[in-house]
Parts: structure tokens; C-alpha cells; sequence
């Protein structure tokens, strides 16, 4: 399956079939753009508004392009006389668009009815026209496949967790509910914003029966998770920005210049900053298995939004062999990793991955969970929970880190052939479990990834 749908890709970007298995692509180009009148001045549609010296649509057209979508639809509504006077049948930009124009305002999913008879295949992609991206569309399509997913929603963190609509994953993405900015959030929440890229299976298009208007999430998506149906979110660290306000422009103009935005997209190496747990982001207390007791360590939040800042991925690798050990369970450990993420949230700051090792090794415990007492390749200073986030985020191990407060964590770091930094937090390398030396020893969390970032600029001006 995966080799097919890559090869599939790579024809296509080739050109070699060019009419077998072309992944359609739709554009919800309809949208009015109050928010940027100042620059639009109701003349030109939102998705026309100029960004670095081009449309934001001929970004997207463009970007399609590159990866082999040339079959495009775009969705337009008020002022789309504009965008087809642009863009015409696409010939000019070397790709082919159809138009459906709303004449009446169809909501973001009413449209479904008409575009049913337009999709020529089983699946096609979907993204709102106020976007500007870069992502590896080949790993969310292999992703939608894999699952068996009838929808997939493009996912990630954002810096306002706390006033956005989220969404409430399965560790392995299924959709269990949408959780509304309106709710009243007396519980720890994740930070999963829908970011308005999809994949879809056509049939979806069945649930739009009449040609009335129709809200996507509220009514298609909730119906679908309400039924059943195989809904998923694909999380990624990718670059997806909604440039709907004229500062969004800007920070986005500012992020191509510093060629941020490509940098971050998953066909590209990635850089990871693998972070333990305990004694490193969060207070040192011994095992922890209620929530209650986590801390934020006091500069974590300030070190996280460094390495959001930087480019580096930021990923917690930590055992929490409390679940062996029958102090708590799976759903309880991510429960802690809820109020961490809603705590980082509330900070604007946030993980791109939390990965855990539930497992322990020694039997003989009076309460254990004999499920979990097994040896693992997860439980560090194994690597199997840095090799699953390199192969998931495509992370080249040689220009990444491991921060931690153990000699479990440097010999972990030293196996991956990471770079490595000690922290005199928590139990600041005095476990003696393991003879090792590690790159750095710094006092705090912030400290290390002031330095790691310092280095690299170094590095960078040498060049
Ligand atoms: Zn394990």
C-alpha cells in the first residue's frame, strides 16, 4: 500500500500517468475576508490578497503543482469572478481548474452536494483558500490509507488552546468528539487544533443530500464520529497558517524569509529536541501516577517556546513504569500528559509529541499490572520511542538532542547517536545507572537549550 501510493505520487509529479489515480484537489475559495479589508477593501477575495509579491491562491496552486496535484477545483463564492479571471482553466500555471460558484453562501460543506458529480476518484484533498502551507501530502494521504479513514483531518498545536475549538484524539488520531471553545473546560485537555487541510473518501459527499448550506465539523464530521465512522486527525509539525488577519500576513512573510516554512515541512530532514519528563520539564517527585502531582519545572515554558521558536522539533520521551508497577493506568498517565500540554498551553507553548514506555522489566511487585511487566524495546535507554518519532517525522538522529536529568537519559541519547545534555534538576545524573558523559551539563532546561541554539548559530556564522 505504501509503496504504491509513493510510486503513485512520484508518477505524477513525473507526469508519467497522468490521467490514472490523480488525486483531485478542492479549494474553499468562497470566503469573504472582513478581517483583511484593509487590504482587500472588499475589491479582490480573501484568498487573492497578496503575500511576498503573489496571490495566496496561486501559493496554494502552486504548491498543488509541485507535488502532482494538477486537477484542481476551486469552490467560489463572493467576488470569484476575480479569482477565474486570474487563474482561468489553469493552462497559465500549468494545471487544470474547474470552478463550482456558490451563489448563495453553502456553508463549508453544502457544496458536497455539487462537487459529488465533479470528483472523479474514490479520494481527494480539501483545504480552505485563507491558507498558506507546506506539508509532505504523500505521508497524510499514506496515513488516511492506512487507518482505513474515511476522513482525515490536518491537525496540530496552536498558541491559543484555550479560546479554539479542539479535538479530542485516540493515541493512534481517531476523532472521539470536538470539544468547542464555547465548553466550559473544567478538565486537562490536548492541544489538537483542526488546521482546515482534509482528506476525504468521496463518499462523504452522500451526506450532503439537498443543496442547503452545511457546516463541515458541526454537521458532515460530527455526524460521521457520531455513527461510528472512521474519523481521524494526522498530526503534524508542518507548516499551516491561516493568514486571514494582516498580521498573520506579516508573521508569514517574516517565516518564508527566514525559510522557516520549508524547513519545517516533513519532506525535509527534521531536527528533534528529545526531552525526559521528570526532573526535567516537570518537579521531581518520585514516581508520579496522579495527576495532581505535576509540576511544571519553573523555566519550562519558557524553554518549550524556545524550541517552538527554533525550528527543532520538541518531543517528550519518558517510562512511566507507574502502569507496570499498578499505581495507574494507560488513560491516567495520559491524563498527566493532558495537563501538561494544557498548562504549556495556557503559556502559548506547546510539545509536538509525547511518547511514553508503560513497561518494566522485574516481576514481584505486590500491585502490578502483569500486562505491562515485560522487557520492551520502548523503555529507555532503549531507543524504541526515538526511532518511532524519527520514523514519523522523518528526524535525522545525528543533528538531534536528549535532554535529560538521568544517566538513563545521556546513554539513551549515546545509543540514538544524538547529541546529549545533562540537567542538574531532579535527580541532576546522580542515579549512577550508567558510566557515561554527556556533551553538556547545564543547570536547567532553559540553560541547555540556550546553549544548543547558541551553538548552532555559531555554527551557522562559521558557514
Ligand atoms: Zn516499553
Amino acid at each position: 500500500m505504501r509503496e504504491e501510493l509513493t510510486n503513485e505520487l512520484a508518477n505524477e509529479t513525473t507526469g508519467r500517468s497522468a490521467n490514472e489515480h490523480r488525486i483531485q484537489a478542492v479549494i474553499m475559495a468562497g470566503g469573504k475576508g472582513t478581517r483583511l479589508a484593509a487590504l482587500t477593501k472588499d475589491e479582490i477575495p480573501k484568498p487573492m490578497v497578496m503575500v511576498a509579491g503573489k496571490p495566496l491562491l496561486l501559493w496554494q496552486v502552486e504548491s498543488l503543482r509541485e507535488i502532482g496535484f494538477t486537477d484542481i477545483i476551486m469552490v467560489v463564492g463572493h467576488l470569484g469572478g476575480k479569482i477565474r479571471e486570474y487563474f482561468g482553466n489553469g493552462d497559465r500555471f500549468g494545471v487544470n481548474i474547474q470552478y463550482f460558484v456558490e451563489d448563495t453562501p453553502l456553508g463549508t460543506a453544502g457544496s458536497f452536494y455539487y462537487l459529488k458529480d465533479m470528483l472523479t476518484e474514490d479520494t481527494f484533498v480539501m483545504m480552505s483558500g485563507d491558507l498558506f502551507f507546506d506539508i509532505d501530502f504523500s505521508r497524510m494521504l499514506r496515513f488516511h490509507k492506512e487507518k482505513g479513514s474515511a476522513a482525515t483531518l490536518f491537525v496540530h498545536p496552536n498558541g491559543h488552546p484555550f479560546d479554539s475549538d479542539l479535538l479530542a484524539m485516540e493515541e493512534d488520531g481517531r476523532i472521539l468528539k470536538f470539544d468547542s471553545k464555547h465548553n466550559k473546560r473544567d478538565y486537562w485537555y490536548d492541544n489538537c487544533v483542526n488546521a482546515g487541510i482534509f482528506v476525504f473518501d468521496k463518499k462523504i459527499c452522500d451526506l450532503v443530500p439537498e443543496p442547503v448550506k452545511k457546516n463541515l465539523e458541526n454537521d458532515v464530521l460530527r455526524e460521521m464520529i457520531e455513527a461510528g465512522e472512521p474519523v481521524y486527525g494526522y498530526r503534524s509539525p508542518e507548516y499551516v497558517k491561516d493568514v486571514g488577519t494582516v498580521d498573520r500576513i506579516n508573521q508569514t512573510l517574516a517565516d518564508i524569509e527566514r525559510g522557516f516554512i520549508s524547513k519545517k515541512c516533513l519532506r525535509e530532514k527534521q531536527s528533534c529536541i528529545f526531552l525526559d519528563r521528570d526532573g526535567t520539564l516537570n518537579k521531581y517527585k518520585g514516581l508520579i501516577y496522579k495527576e495532581e502531582d505535576f509540576e511544571l519545572e519553573d523555566d519550562a515554558v519558557e524553554a518549550v517556546g524556545r524550541i517552538n521558536r527554533s525550528g527543532y522539533l520538541g518531543i517528550v520521551v519518558t517510562n512511566q513504569p507507574v502502569v507496570a508497577r499498578g499505581l495507574c493506568s494507560i488513560e491516567e498517565v495520559e491524563n498527566i500528559h493532558r495537563k501538561m500540554a494544557t498548562l504549556l498551553g495556557q503559556k502559548g507553548v506547546f510539545l509536538d509529541d509525547v511518547l511514553f514506555c508503560p513497561h518494566h522489566p522485574d516481576k514481584g511487585y505486590p500491585e502490578e499490572n502483569p500486562a505491562y511487566k515485560i522487557p520492551c524495546e520502548c523503555r529507555k535507554p532503549k531507543i524504541g520511542m526515538i526511532e518511532k518519532a524519527a520514523q514519523k517525522y522523518n528526524i535525522d538522529l545525528s543533528a538531534s538532542w536528549m535532554i535529560g536529568d538521568t544517566t538513563i537519559d545521556i546513554q539513551t541519547g549515546i545509543n540514538a547517536g544524538m547529541h546529549t545534555a545533562l540537567v542538574m534538576t531532579g535527580e541532576a545524573g546522580k542515579d549512577g545507572k550508567y558510566d557515561v558523559k554527556p556533551e553538556l551539563v547545564c543547570e536547567s532546561l532553559s540553560e541547555a537549550i540556550n546553549k544548543i541554539l547558541s551553538m548552532d548559530e555559531r555554527r551557522t556564522e562559521e558557514k
